[in-house]
């Protein structure tokens, strides 16, 4: 059976976007675009990219947290 809650928390995971970054090429503070560069077994790898040239600013490592469920079997 369908599960409206299943949509709920999937809007919770809300992309943080609108991150500053110093960007070399532009010699200033830039708005960057995240771009997930590699899925790890362990959490997200995300490159950043300076919004007006494209130069890569930074990458993030974003680690999944452990499932706590706990299935009772
Ligand atoms: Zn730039």
């Amino acid at each position: 059976m369908w599960d409206d809650r299943e949509e709920e928390q999937a809007r919770q995971f809300e992309k943080m976007t609108a991150t500053h970054l110093y960007c070399n090429n532009c010699g200033r503070s830039m708005p960057v675009q995240e771009t997930l560069l590699l899925v790890l077994p362990d959490g997200e790898l995300y490159d950043y990219r300076c919004a007006k040239c494209h130069e890569s600013v930074g990458t993030r490592k974003e680690t999944k947290r452990p499932s706590l469920e706990i299935k009772g079997e």
